[in-house]
């Protein structure tokens, strides 16, 4: 595995912010995993893996090595009759993994389309869109452990799985090193239109209901509303939609009768965070280069040139105006590197 000094990484993140990696390598197996995790540790060096850059905010260089997970491809490892297992690479890009399990008749992550990203970054933040999370088709990860060196496997109950959360983000950030995601998927063409939008857009498009149709007609919502990163960088959304007490819901919907607000578990609610953040008058607000989109004021961009920094002094006036006015804490999603004090894990 070759090692490379001093390495650009404003190719490598979704926001295009520039900073520089001490030391870069891509690992295309277990073993290049284990070889870069020797060289950490012969170094004392810090290590962040990457995947394709799109839930990070890169706010300086890095002073250790950036690990890019870069081995792709898709085998069948098990077959139930109507369902499939299959056994998928860390470094293979997610919506390519869509449209191929599409291709193959292997069905449930359709809800999931056009969401960036690789595939071992998926179980990070239990990926989730449109009613749908990774975790509904998750089987099991196979992931090296930092602190053995060794392949161990993880399945669902072990990996923690919540709302844009894991064991990965918690308690054991930073510890495994994913390298092969296992999903179960069904080969019964059955849909899921739980969010009314896929449905109404179905139709607008004049489709047939199928899985095909379920990804044909997500693509084109989000291409709707979101930002491309290839045109306007992004992490998507920037905060968690928050859960909150049904009682604190009912107070909130009395002085905001619009509140948007969904049933979750039993006595909670969650809140949709791009209304809260669209009534405090940020959509569409730019700063320079800085700025919450124009169309979904959950994402906020960099035009350009613009810099870390200002991005997430910009996040933080966002969240106090959310608290003041609704009493309500914005989380932010994506994850801050390098960790330090200012910035620490989240
Ligand atoms: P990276 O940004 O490279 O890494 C994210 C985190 O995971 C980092 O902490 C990194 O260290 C860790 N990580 C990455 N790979 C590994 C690995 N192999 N082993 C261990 N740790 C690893 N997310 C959603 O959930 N739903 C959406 O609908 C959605 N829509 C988005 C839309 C846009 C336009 C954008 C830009 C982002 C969106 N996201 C969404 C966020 C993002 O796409 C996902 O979080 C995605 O899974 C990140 O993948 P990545 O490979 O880019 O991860
Ligand atoms: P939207 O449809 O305008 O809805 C706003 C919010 O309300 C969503 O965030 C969603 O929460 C929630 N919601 C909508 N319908 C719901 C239902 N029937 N039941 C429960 N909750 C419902 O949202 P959007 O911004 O266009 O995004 C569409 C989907 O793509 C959402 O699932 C969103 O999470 C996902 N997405 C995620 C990111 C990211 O970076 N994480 C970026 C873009 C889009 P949930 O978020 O919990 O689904």
């Amino acid at each position: 595995m070759q090692i490379l000094e001093n390495y650009s990484l404003r190719e490598l993140n979704t926001f295009g912010f520039e900073a520089s990696a001490r030391y870069f390598a891509e690992a295309h197996c277990s073993a290049d995993v284990v070889e870069a995790l020797r060289f950490v540790r012969a170094l004392d060096l810090s290590l962040l893996v990457l995947g394709e850059g799109s839930n990070v905010v890169l706010v300086s260089d890095l002073p250790g090595l950036v690990l890019k997970l870069a081995n792709s491809g898709i085998e069948v490892v098990g077959d139930a009759g109507n369902s499939v297992t299959i056994r998928v690479g860390a470094g293979q890009n997610w919506h390519e993994l869509v449209r191929w399990c599409l291709d193959q008749g292997y069905f449930g992550i359709e809800n999931l389309s056009l969401i960036p990203g690789s595939v071992g970054a998926a179980p990070v933040q239990n990926i989730g869109a449109y009613g749908v999370e990774l975790k509904d088709v998750f089987h099991s990860l196979e992931a090296v452990d930092r602190e053995t060196l060794e392949v161990v496997t993880l399945n669902g109950d072990d990996c923690q799985f919540a709302y844009r959360d894991s064991l990965f983000k918690g308690e054991a950030r930073g510890r495994y090193i994913i390298c092969h995601v296992n999903l179960t998927l069904s080969m019964l063409p059955e849909v899921n239109t739980r969010y009314g939008a896929i449905a109404v857009e179905i139709e607008r498009l004049g489709l047939v209901l199928t899985p095909q149709s379920v990804s044909a007609a997500v693509c084109q919502l989000r291409s709707s509303k979101l930002p491309d990163p290839a045109e306007i960088g992004n992490a998507g959304s920037f905060f968690k939609n928050p859960v909150i007490e049904d009682a604190q819901r009912a107070e909130l919907q009395q002085q905001f009768p619009d509140l948007v607000a969904y049933s979750d578990v039993p006595g909670y609610s969650k809140l949709a965070a791009g209304w809260l953040i669209e009534q405090c008058g940020w959509k569409g607000v730019r700063e320079a280069d800085i700025g919450v989109h124009a169309k979904q004021a959950l994402v906020l961009v960099n035009y350009g040139v613009g810099q870390a920094e200002d991005l997430l002094a910009l996040a933080e006036r966002i969240k106090e105006s959310v608290q003041q006015r609704f009493a309500v804490t914005l989380e932010m999603e994506p994850t801050i590197y390098p960790v330090s004090p200012v910035y620490p894990t989240p």
